[in-house]
Parts: structure tokens; sequence; C-alpha cells
């Protein structure tokens, strides 16, 4: 059932919130075991629906999402749920408070089914990081789900939940939307609170939806979205309804031979190509080729600026406050990223790395600013190439190169949504839109444009 009807019927009783998180737990009771995808399930789950059912009966009003069961990603506060960030590091630790995110979600009568997998601390790409083992993806099987957020996404591909909650500080929303043919968004950087969530690279951070429809992933921006007291970097700008659609007018798309060069798989391009054809027809849009010079050192400029920000974010697991030292728990590729931000933190190689990644971050973030005074949205794949197979092992290289496109967004702070573009020998592959920071409207309008087009 799409999201906007589950919501409508719960409402006017006709389908009770209690049927509605049975079904998930039921789901989860019976794939879970294979998938992977929930790390903790709630207890409780059932009793909260049934508080909301009746609510209903009783003709009080109820939150905007009543109901609906909703995923968080192990790297997000909820009060009493273990929050592990799928490492071995927080193993006891459980959150003490809710994340803003949370908070937000319970005001309007989500109910929290469950805490997903992820690549430990969120670093990786394909869900094979976590302490906790591998996530499956139910949509191509044997193979990565995509990550970082490989269990929100594989829990709402395998109906396991109406939505999820995931961050992307370099993809880790629209790389499983990408792999598991599901809906992921990015937003702009300072339109979601951060208070809650663990970092992975602070100035990258951002939390996102994940779900079967854009509706689904639309509403929930609509309510994790806007200021914070509580976020230093979150904004001051006005929530637009995401979810009151308009066809959009006059749309220019902007396309860049710079991104189909790095596409490992060529079928992806063509894909990517088709799809931005049919919009263009649908739409009466405009395609422009636009230059964007600097996106073939993205994920150059990426890792050094992650592996600082992260060795600095991990400081405080030193095994005084949350039980384990993380050098001493931590699998091999945190090691990495503590041990090469620490490097590149020293004094002697400050001004070499991490200054010139800024900078060169800055003729990215140019680069696009440049883009968008010609064009509305820019169409790119959303990875370069098909999931592995789980038991293939890839170098740290060959997972870095499938954040190709993805880092683009986050470094230059734009929002970047990844839905189902169509299949390759039966695996879904993902098309990427970007929009110029703070038009989420404009982002789904064109991503809803497309699940009309797509079916
Ligand atoms: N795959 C990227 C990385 O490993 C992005 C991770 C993320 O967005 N959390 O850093």
């Amino acid at each position: 059932m799409l999201i906007k009807e589950k919501i409508e019927q719960i409402k006017k009783g006709e389908f009770s919130a209690e049927e509605n998180i049975s079904f998930f737990l039921d789901n989860i009771n019976k794939k879970n075991k294979k998938i992977n995808a929930f790390l903790y399930v709630n207890e409780n789950a059932i009793e909260d629906a049934k508080r909301i059912d009746e609510k209903i009966k009783q003709n009080k009003s109820v939150g905007r999402l009543a109901g609906l069961a909703i995923a968080v990603k192990a790297n997000i506060n909820v009060k009493g749920m273990p929050i592990s960030c799928a490492s071995k590091t927080l193993e006891n630790y459980r959150g003490t408070f809710d994340a803003e995110v949370v908070e937000k979600i319970k005001n309007e009568d989500g109910i929290i089914i469950g805490i997903t997998n992820c690549d430990e601390f969120a670093c990786g790409s394909c869900g094979i990081h976590s302490a906790f083992g591998v996530t499956q993806n139910p949509s191509a099987p044997g193979r990565i789900p995509g990550g970082s957020s490989s269990g929100s996404g594989a829990a709402v591909a395998a109906d396991m939940c109406d939505i999820a909650l995931g961050s992307d500080t370099g993809g880790s929303v629209r790389n499983p939307a990408c792999h598991c043919g599901i809906v992921g968004i990015k937003p702009s950087y300072g339109r979601v609170s951060r208070y809650g969530l663990i970092d992975m690279a602070m100035s990258l951070d951002q939390i996102g939806p994940l779900c079967k429809d854009v509706y689904g992933a639309a509403l929930m921006l609509e309510i994790i979205a806007g200021y914070s007291d509580y976020d230093a970097v979150a904004y001051q700008k006005p929530v637009i309804k995401y979810t009151e659609f308009k066809k959009p007018e006059k749309l220019v798309i902007g396309v860049s031979k710079q991104f189909s060069r790095l596409c490992s798989d060529k079928r992806i391009n063509k894909l990517i190509k088709e799809c931005t054809e049919k919009l263009k027809e649908r739409l009466g849009a405009i395609i422009k080729e636009i230059e964007l010079e600097y996106i073939d050192l993205a994920i150059q400029t990426y890792y050094p600026i992650v592996y600082v920000e992260f060795f600095s974010g991990t400081r405080k697991f030193d095994g005084r406050r949350y039980g384990k030292v993380i050098e001493e728990s931590c699998g091999e590729e945190v090691l990495r990223r503590i041990l090469g931000g620490q490097e590149i933190s020293k004094a002697e190689f400050a001004g070499k790395y991490y200054r010139k990644a800024l900078e060169i971050r800055e003729l990215i973030k140019k680069d696009f600013r440049n883009a968008f005074e010609k064009v509305d949205i820019i169409i790119a794949p959303a990875c370069p190439s098909l999931p592995h197979k789980i038991e293939e092992k890839i170098t740290p290289e060959e997972e870095y190169a499938y954040d190709a496109f993805t880092v683009t967004a986050n470094l230059s702070e734009i929002c970047s949504g990844v839905m189902k573009a169509g299949e390759i020998d039966n695996i879904p592959v993902g098309l990427q839109i970007m929009a110029e920071s703070f038009r989420e409207d404009l982002l789904f309008n064109v991503l809803k444009a497309w699940e009309k087009i797509s079916g």
C-alpha cells in the first residue's frame, strides 16, 4: 500500500496501526535472520500502535505519521534502544535521549520499529563493515545492499518498515537506495538537525529518509527538517510543503560529460540517458550540457576531509565514558580512517592534505554554483557500477570508487535524491537528481514526475 493511502486508512480506522505494525513485525521475524537489516526490534511497538488506535477510536487528533513503522539507523539516538553504530565499541551503549529527528517522529505518532544495521560508524559503501554481520540485498539476492545505511535500505526494500532513516555523509542514504531500488534523500546541509546523530564527518553529515514511494520520503523530510536550537549549522529557512507536488514547468536539466566519464559500467550511463530523455519529453524540459571541472577530484577531496573529521569525532570513545577504547575494539575500515586522520592531522602534514582538500572543496562548490545558474537540476548516475556479490572481496580503493557520484552533493552542500531508474541484469539501478541547496521542493517535484513516468 502507498504511504499516503495507508495514513488515510489508519486515520479513518479502516486499517489499524496495530495491523500495520504486526505485519512488519511478522516480516522481520520471517526475514531478518537472512537479511540482517535490524540489529534491534522494538518489543513495545505493538503497545505503541494500540495507543494510537485508541486515540483514533476516541476521535482524538493524531500526528502525520500515525501508526507508521519507522526504522532508525544505528547511529541516531533513540532513548533506551541500543545505538551501537554497528560497532563493538558501543555494543553496550543505549541511547540516553532522542535525537531531534526521533523526537519529531514520535511527536507525529510514528512508531520506532527498530534499529538498523549499517557499516561500522557509517564508514563504508557496501554494508559489509558491520561488527554484527553483513546485510543482504533483498532486491538483488547475494549482492551487497549498498551502505553505509545498509539495514535501512534493506528494511524498506524487504517490507520490514514503512520509512527508514539513514545518514548521508558521502552517499550513505543514496547508495543503498540505488542498489535496493528505492527512494533515498540527502537533504541540503543544514536542512535537518544533526542533534543526536553520532557524527561521521560533521561538515558533511545529514540525516535523510528512505522509502518505497516519493510521498513517504517527502513527508518524512517535511517532518524532520527545520531550524534547530541544538545544531549550530541548521539554517533558519522555512520548510516548504514537500508533499504538495507540482509538475515542474520550464525545467532545465543539466547533464555532464565529466560525470558519465566516471561511470565504469557504460550500461548505467545508457540507462540514465534514457531516463533523462523520457523526463525531457514528458515534462517538455530542456537538456543542457554543463561543465563540472573538478568533480573527478571529488573522491580525493572527500576522503581526507572525512578521515580528519572522523578522527576528531572519535576522540570521545577513549574508554572513559562509553566503555571501550575505539582503536582496541573497532574493525579494519574504522581503524584505517582513525590512523589516517591522525597522520593527516599531525602538524607536519597540516596544509598539505586537509587544507588542500578544503581548497578543492571550494572549487567543487563553485562548479555547482555556476552550473545551477544555467540549469534547475542535474541528473547523474548514483553509483558507477552494479552492487558486487557479497563473497567477492574488493579493495578499499574500489569501495571508495562507489562514491564518485554521491560525495559531490555533500561536498557542495546541495540536496540530492536517488530513485530507481530501471534494472540491468535484474539488478536495480539508481537515478540521481540534484538540486540547489534548499530546493528540496523542486527535487521532490522531479522525483514525483519520474515516479509517474516510470510507473
Ligand atoms: N561511503 C562513504 C564513506 O565511506 C559515505 C559514507 C556515508 O555517507 N556515511 O565515507
